[in-house]
């Protein structure tokens, strides 16, 4: 089995609603976020599927995301931006961009050094 991931840091702004704490009040992270993919088979050039063209992906999504107030964005309207859905946002959006020998596994996000979010499906 190989395992590829990569990682990019974004900057968003968001308000947990009905939150009884301070995040209920409109606040930042610099989220870092790292997909992963996994399969057992490489292609001729010994990749399980090519950085560049995960990055690409990768990018496009998140770039709709950074530097953005979450809550404004369509599918944050009736869905609090938590990490959680955040990560799960991110992972379905990738999933339209399949790749023929990697499967997404995983999608991470980080609001802070030391608090994190998976996201995956069985
Ligand atoms: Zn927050």
């Amino acid at each position: 089995m190989f395992e590829i991931s990569v990682e990019k840091t974004i900057a968003a702004a968001h308000r947990l609603f009905d939150y009884d704490g301070p995040c209920e009040a409109l606040h930042g992270h610099n989220y870092r976020v790292q997909v992963s993919y996994g399969g057992t088979e490489l292609d001729r050039y010994g990749m399980l599927a090519d950085f560049t063209d995960v990055k690409r992906v990768f990018h496009a999504v998140l770039d709709t995301l950074d530097h953005t107030y979450l809550n404004d964005l369509p599918p944050f309207r009736d869905v609090s931006p938590s990490a959680e859905n955040i990560a799960a946002y991110i992972f379905h959006e990738l999933k339209r961009h399949p790749f023929p020998r990697a499967k997404l596994l995983r999608v991470e996000v980080w609001e802070t050094p030391t608090q994190r979010a998976v996201y995956w499906e069985e």
